[in-house]
């Protein structure tokens, strides 16, 4: 899950690259001295930057510049230019959402014949492959993992090395054992990154055959201070605030466009007390539920709108569970602390999990592109069911 940002870039260069400092500098001295093992796992949670960073190392493996920065103590650590032809076209692989919603979209335009044969396969290079989960199933898949061996077997084109990133861990287990023969034995000029928020995932096969490296997040004091230092025209107070709702993931933080997640956020809260006043009245007044849903009907943007809506729907039922969890410290919504103490009391405990799995499967399905447009309504209806039933 994923809080409100505008379109993601990648920090300039590796001191922009906020937390876990020691493993950074110990990837890129291990880039500039040639010791970058054929095969990593980047492990961590979402928002760690395990992406951001991938592409970033990418950059510093293809650079034509290859900038170093040299340390006191004989340090050598590789960097990226970020303006060279190879720098620029890896760079544009920045908004994976983005490229890969523009590969599934493609997809579906083909004949239903073709359709089947074609795999979701991100190329900002021709030396750099992306292979994202596949949609519908959302998992990697052989097809992927076979163009990926396809072009592991050739030299570079235009770049020092091939790079190839996975940027989940989950998938089919022929592509799982497929991607094991190449780990094997992988060609000399190729590095493969597999991102995997949990690399128990993976095969142990495959994990041994990988060194693996973490990420962890960013505590929120942390995070705080970087928008102190970065946003310093945000007031203290949304500075916290955002600093929770990014979840420990700095670029999001960053870039986080708090009144449009307060708008989102406001539309999300009709439905919490909705739920909670057909929990109590039994009887409850749908109006101002469904003349908030009324106005997600029209315009090209109403997908991202529902998104928008759907994501902080999901960081509300969160707190929620951690407000009936006993674990009040941790809530992120920290500026309506008590609205949502009230609305705690008011829904079960055993409805809002029922209703934050539907949400699950409703985000899953926008993912999946399954749902050209979502009926709100019909969720509506679905979370507004008494909260016994
Ligand atoms: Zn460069």
């Amino acid at each position: 899950m994923q809080a409100m940002t505008t379109a993601p870039t990648l920090p300039a260069d590796f001191n922009d690259f906020v937390g876990n400092t020691s493993t950074v500098e110990s990837l890129r001295t291990a880039i500039a001295g040639g010791r970058l093992p054929h095969s990593l796992i980047l492990a961590g949670p979402t928002g760690a930057g395990k992406y951001t960073l991938a592409l970033m190392l990418t950059m510093a493996i293809e650079c034509e510049r290859r900038p170093r920065d040299l340390w006191s103590d004989g340090q050598t650590l590789a960097g990226f230019c970020g303006h060279c032809a190879n720098c620029i076209r890896i760079a544009s692989a920045a908004n994976l959402e983005e490229q890969v919603a523009a590969a599934v979209a493609a997809r579906e335009e083909l004949r239903e014949t073709d359709k089947k044969d074609t795999r979701v396969l991100i190329q900002p290079h021709p030396d750099v492959l992306i292979l994202p989960p596949d949609p519908p199933q959302l998992l990697i898949k052989l097809g992927q993992v076979r163009t990926l061996i396809q072009q592991a077997h050739y030299l570079p084109a235009e770049a020092p090395r091939r790079v190839f990133i996975l940027t989940a861990a989950n998938m089919m287990k022929e592509a799982a054992n497929s991607l094991l023969k190449i780990l094997e034995e992988p060609p000399d000029s190729v590095n493969i990154l597999i991102l995997a928020e949990n690399p128990g995932e993976l095969l142990p096969t495959i994990r041994s055959r990988c060194a693996t490296v973490r990420l962890g997040a960013l505590p929120v004091e942390e995070i705080e201070s970087l928008l102190a230092y970065r946003r310093p025209e945000v007031p203290p107070k949304q500075r916290a605030l955002i600093a929770r709702l990014s979840q420990g993931a700095a670029g999001r933080a960053l870039a986080f466009d708090l009144e449009a997640y307060t708008a989102a956020r406001a539309d999300a809260l009709i439905f919490l007390h909705n739920a909670a006043a057909s929990s109590q009245a039994g009887e409850p007044d749908h109006t101002a539920l469904f003349k908030m849903t009324e106005t997600y009907r029209a315009g090209a943007d109403g997908q991202q709108k529902t998104s928008a809506l759907l994501r902080a729907l999901a960081l509300l039922f969160e707190d929620l569970l951690l407000l009936d969890s006993g674990a009040p410290e941790l809530l992120r919504n920290i500026d309506i602390r008590l609205e949502l103490e009230r609305l705690a009391a008011a829904l079960p405990f055993a409805w809002i999990e029922r209703a934050s799995h539907a949400l699950d499967q409703v985000q899953s399905g926008l993912r999946r592109n399954l749902l050209r447009s979502l009926s709100l309504d019909a969720f509506a209806a679905q979370l507004t069911t008494p909260a016994g039933g």
